[in-house]
């Protein structure tokens, strides 16, 4: 059976790089080098830091992380039951944000489409959203 770990959080700020470290243990034992390592952590965070501020944006929730060995790749899903994505497509555009007044650049999901092998964003107004990642 393959290794896994499931990891529930609230959407506190600093939860951020505790999330980004615990994902990152989880990978070493697939000997990653120091670049893949950086790239998970990077789009975790991406994905941990849109679960606090848009998905909760004002209150606090559970966020989910899940990962999972699957041979040599990592599955990494990162849930909120927050607010929801309306649009994803749209979401997903480089430089899209709903919040450009709080210095958001709008690069998250191409921060983690870009670092990651496979992004999949599943979402529901009002019910919550799912990253899946891949590498
Ligand atoms: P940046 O990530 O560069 O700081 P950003 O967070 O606005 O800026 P993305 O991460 O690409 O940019 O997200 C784009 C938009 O998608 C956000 O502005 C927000 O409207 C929406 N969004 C992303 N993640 C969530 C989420 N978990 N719940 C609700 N809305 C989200
Ligand atoms: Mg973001």
């Amino acid at each position: 059976q393959n290794n896994y770990v499931f990891i529930k959080i609230p959407s506190f700020s600093t939860n951020e790089s505790f999330a980004r470290a615990a994902v990152a243990a989880f990978c070493s034992s697939l000997n990653p080098t120091i670049e893949e390592i950086s790239d998970i952590k990077t789009a975790v965070s991406e994905a941990v830091t849109n679960a606090i501020i848009h998905g909760y944006e004002d209150e606090v929730g559970d966020i989910e992380i899940q990962c999972r060995i699957k041979g040599q790749m990592v599955e990494i899903i990162i849930e909120d039951f927050g607010c929801g994505i309306v649009n994803v497509e749209k979401a997903k555009e480089p430089l899209y944000t709903t919040k450009p007044e709080l210095e958001r650049s709008g690069m998250g999901f191409a921060v983690m489409e870009t670092f990651m092998d496979e992004l999949i964003v599943l979402s529901e107004k009002d019910v919550g959203t799912k990253v899946i990642m891949r590498k």
